[in-house]
């Protein structure tokens, strides 16, 4: 590894421009840094683990410092760091896992090398254009992906396992904004297990068994398993979502006076939500955002949760039959 790339126990730095340095590698292309930045092996990296954790290090710090002169790198590809940045919405140091960089940040933002690494001609002795820049390869790794997700026939698996625990155990685990997605689900017309989710199933074993204990839990529970956006191997929720789920959690608990590991019987709970909460949006609302991390989810005005909270915990949890 090089002195300004190296790994770190938990992670990769990488120049910004080197994240699309990676989608020319993977479209055919041979980056004129490939050795040097060990691009390579860094692709293997992601590609064994999405959720590797990559910062962003240019010649700049954050705020543009440290020094009054750059001391690092040629000032075409110091530019093209910072213009990678810029359309990311993010700044020198920022670190964000493979997933999020690879699978949303740089497609979603950066859908060709135009104004970055194309600059329509060299102005300059500086100013040489990568011979990639008009080859197509950046487009045709974007077209390929990066990311490895998870393998279909163990998600599948997942879901069976996971259903038949959630039928079976003494204790369910919920994350408490799951509460809210539960509702906001049903009353959205989830009347039948979902592929990618156990939101169905965990409202299916309260109405069967009210008594049925939930434990509240920060973090991936119950619900999660069979879901594209949890990592089995770690145990945690990768889906874009995590940061601003972890504040919904905490702002759940907050309504409820309840913290992780309480425990409830679901009926108890489920009223307990419908006293607490009035609406949705104290918990998922954000109109703020300026960065994906912080969106407002688009279920937040439905009102949904609020007509099903109008209706009341025993048609929760009893409904008409002619409702289902
Ligand atoms: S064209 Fe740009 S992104 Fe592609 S290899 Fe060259 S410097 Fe990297
Ligand atoms: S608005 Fe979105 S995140 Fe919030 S409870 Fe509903 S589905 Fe869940
Ligand atoms: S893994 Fe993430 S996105 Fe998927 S159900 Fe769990 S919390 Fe939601």
């Amino acid at each position: 590894m090089s002195s300004d790339e190296s790994a770190k126990p938990d992670g990769l730095t990488m120049r910004p421009h080197h994240l699309m340095c990676l989608f020319c590698l993977k479209g055919g292309g041979n980056p004129p840094d490939r050795e040097s930045a060990k691009l390579d092996e860094k692709l293997k990296a992601i590609e064994d683990d999405r959720n590797i954790l990559i910062t962003l290090e240019t010649a700049f710090d954050c705020m543009g410092g440290p020094t009054t002169f750059p001391d690092k790198y040629d000032p075409a590809t110091r530019r093209k760091d910072l213009q990678v940045l810029r359309a990311l919405n993010m700044v020198p140091g920022a670190t964000r896992n493979a997933r999020e960089l690879f699978h949303r940040r740089v497609p979603e933002n950066i859908a060709n090398l135009e104004g970055i690494c194309q600059l329509g001609g060299e102005s300059g002795s500086a100013w040489q254009e990568c011979p990639l820049a008009y080859t197509g390869a950046y487009e045709k790794g974007l077209e390929e992906g990066i990311i490895i997700f998870r393998d279909p026939v163990q998600k599948e698996q997942s879901k069976v396992d996971s259903c038949d625990e959630i039928m079976s155990t003494d204790r369910l685990q919920v994350r408490p904004h799951h509460l809210c997605c539960i509702l906001c689900a049903y009353g959205g017309g989830m009347r039948a297990p979902l592929e990618q989710d156990n939101l169905w199933e965990i409202l299916v074993r309260s109405r069967q068994d009210p008594d049925v204990e939930i434990e509240l839990i920060e973090g991936p529970c119950m619900v999660c398993p069979p879901c594209q956006g949890y990592d089995p191997d770690k145990d945690i929720c990768d889906a874009g979502c995590g940061i601003k789920d972890r504040l919904k959690d905490l702002n759940t608990f907050q309504k409820l006076g309840l913290q992780h590991g309480d425990v409830l019987p679901a009926r108890e709970l489920w009223a307990l939500l419908f006293e607490k909460l009035e609406k949705l949006a104290d918990i998922c609302d954000n109109p703020d955002a300026v960065i994906p991390e912080w969106g407002t989810c688009g279920s937040t005005h439905s009102g949904k949760y609020e007509k099903l909270r109008e209706e009341g915990v025993e048609k929760l949890l009893n409904p008409d039959p002619e409702d289902e």
